[in-house]
């Protein structure tokens, strides 16, 4: 987008405004605008250039223009962050939206509404995007958080218009394009969360690209189970068991070093309040659940981590959101934070355990993308920027 002539003209911006809301006093606010204020510079760059900006992003998943999910509260926010005020269009197109658009002055800025009030949304579907592209001249990309996704506002409206990359979308694919094809050596990647088959497809293939995989999180059982060691009451994705098998045989044959956790911290159940106990080791007893990796695993980790050339981290090592078992995540991020090779974070959990922690600025690149930072890692096409290559 820095070389376009943009003076006079409508640039129609899809954003990733998908944040966070909460309750307060009878409505609603923006609990979080990490995502607002990562794309101020699109949107200033394109203010500073004379176009009038429209916007366009998701909120959640609306199943019927619940108003809980309209774009009002990231129109108030933003009017704060932007310093001027911030028009909310009634709706995502249609005629009184484009009367809107049209009237709209040089660096003035209309947010549409939560483009998934529109069916046509994640469908794609062309009289959507014809719709939206009557409301621009020019088309500009910065969501990267829904560059996986082939919607109406990603991909269907980027072929309408002439398509051009916002500077968050740009940096995002550089930074972590980086990541997979241009690591300094050693390359540790961390992987924590939940489920194994969320992330399977990018473990196998830096299974065979990082000279170190860590594993933490629930995710860690199935990989016990493959083992055959006993998981107690901890949480275990039986689907994910048979895939933790198979990474564990190719990282056999693979020169990646796949380590596992060597104790464990437990709880009797998923509560701050709960029993907590240390296990020096990994068997985990009935009665038990394993809900952090232990200090010595911590440890180790994190002096894998300082002693790599980058380090790329997704998913947390523990139940971080309860304080008993936020101690392994706690390290893993304290240890990226002060690590002297290029470290990389993406995935919605570990980003909001980094930022509850402070050390949000303390890492070379936070991804806005859970999904897309993954697809692209895995070496998979984001429909999203390919459009714009293609444009
Ligand atoms: P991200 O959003 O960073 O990709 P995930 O969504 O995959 O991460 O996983 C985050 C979730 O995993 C958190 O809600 C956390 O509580 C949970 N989790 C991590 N470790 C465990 C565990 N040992 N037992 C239960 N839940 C866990
Ligand atoms: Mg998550």
């Amino acid at each position: 987008m820095r070389d376009v002539d943009l003076e006079g003209g409508r640039a129609l911006v899809r954003v990733d405004f998908n944040v966070p809301l909460a309750e307060s006093n009878g409505g609603r606010r923006v609990a979080d605008d990490t995502r607002i204020r990562a794309a101020l510079p699109t949107i200033e760059l394109l203010r500073e250039r004379g176009a009038a900006v429209v916007l366009v992003s998701h909120l959640g998943r609306p199943k019927d223009r619940e108003p809980e999910l309209s774009m009002g509260p990231v129109a108030e926010r933003l009017g704060e962050l932007i310093d001027v005020p911030v028009r909310l269009a009634p709706a995502v197109v249609g005629e009184e939206v484009e009367a809107l658009a049209a009237d709209l002055g040089a660096r003035e800025v209309l947010l549409l509404e939560n483009s998934r009030y529109e069916p046509g949304e994640t469908k794609n579907d062309p009289e959507l995007a014809a719709a939206l592209a009557r409301l621009a001249d020019v088309y500009v990309d910065d969501a990267f958080g829904a560059a996986h996704r082939a919607h109406a506002t990603t991909d269907g409206v980027a072929r309408l218009l002439p398509g051009h990359a916002g500077l968050l979308l740009e940096r995002e694919v550089r930074e972590l394009t980086a990541v997979r094809d241009r690591p300094q050596r050693p390359l540790c990647v961390v992987f924590g969360g939940a489920k194994v088959s969320d992330k399977i497809g990018v473990i196998d293939r830096f299974l065979e690209t990082a000279d170190e995989i860590l594993i933490g999180g629930a995710m860690c059982f199935s990989f016990f189970r493959a083992r055959d060691i006993a998981t107690g009451d901890s949480l275990v994705e039986e689907e994910g068991v048979a895939l933790a098998e198979r990474a564990l045989e190719r990282a056999d044959r693979s020169a990646c070093e796949l380590r596992l956790p060597v104790d464990l911290v437990l709880g009797r159940e998923f509560d701050a309040g709960t029993e907590v106990r240390e296990l020096d080791g990994v068997e985990v007893p009935d009665g038990w659940m394993g809900l952090d990796i232990g200090p010595r695993t911590a440890a180790a980790y994190a002096r894998s981590i300082a002693a790599s050339g980058t380090v790329f981290w997704n998913g947390p090592m523990g139940a971080f959101e309860l304080e008993p078992f936020a101690a392994g995540t706690r390290a893993v991020a304290d240890a990226l934070a002060e690590a002297p090779g290029f470290t990389v974070v993406g995935g919605g959990d570990s980003a909001a355990a980094l930022a509850a922690f402070g050390l949000a600025d303390r890492v070379n690149w936070l991804s806005t993308g859970g999904g897309a930072s993954l697809e692209l890692m895995e070496g998979k096409e984001l429909p999203g920027v390919e459009v714009l290559a293609d444009a």
